[in-house]
């Protein structure tokens, strides 16, 4: 596995959510951190249908086009129930032609859970998948999850995209209110990150 040697890293999202949390778990290592945003890159179509390949085409488009190493994360929430929907398409199903709206979204979820009368427990896992690419086309590719269940209503202002509706197993407080400090010691993000300083940091 290659080491990560540099001290500068782009991180190859556009989402706040994402950049806040991963911006934290690489405080303590002292790389200067850069967005994909501040080198005025576009995001690229995500058109593959695994993590793994959306997040390998986010990387190696920031790296490709910044010369620098580039750490990518493509996530979702699967709801066992519903097949893995909305699955990579997380995302998607909170587009409008106004911008991404979560709450929507997450109704939707609820909405087609109840219409197949699921059972409960409405089981569910958010996956995280992290890609490390550097310029010469070499990746590192790490993957974490979390599992819970899907709860409805919505509860709590913290987080972000789906975790107002994610109750992590053996909790009482979903994501969305749960203190961001408890939400990163369990989170599919933390997961991720924890095999990716393992295997690149270490
Ligand atoms: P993508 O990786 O850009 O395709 O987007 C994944 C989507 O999954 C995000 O826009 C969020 O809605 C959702 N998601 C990923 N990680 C989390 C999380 O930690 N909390 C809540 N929602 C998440």
């Amino acid at each position: 596995m290659r080491k990560f040697t540099g001290d500068k890293l782009i991180l190859a999202s556009h989402n706040a959510g994402k950049l806040r949390e991963i911006s934290e778990l690489l405080a303590p290592f002292g790389i200067t951190i850069s967005s994909a945003a501040e080198h005025g890159l576009e995001e690229p179509d995500e058109t593959e249908d695994t993590f793994a390949g959306n997040a390998r085409l986010k990387a190696h488009f920031a790296a490709q086009a910044t010369g620098l190493p580039a750490l990518s994360d493509d996530s979702g929430i699967t709801v066992e129930a519903l097949d893995g929907a909305p699955g990579v398409y997380t995302a998607d199903w909170a587009e409008t032609p106004n911008g991404r709206d979560f709450p929507m979204a997450m109704e939707k979820v609820w909405t087609l859970l109840e219409a197949k009368r699921a059972l409960l427990p409405r089981n569910a896992a958010f996956h995280c998948t992290l890609c490390l690419a550097w310029p010469d086309g070499h990746d590192e590719v790490f993957e974490g999850r979390v599992d819970g269940q899907v709860v409805w209503p919505m509860r709590g202002q913290n987080g972000f995209g789906f975790d107002p509706v994610f109750l992590p197993n053996g909790e009482v407080e979903t994501f969305g209110e749960m203190d961001p400090a408890r939400k990163h010691r369990m989170s599919h993000r933390t997961d991720a990150f924890t095999k990716l300083v393992q295997g690149c940091f270490g």
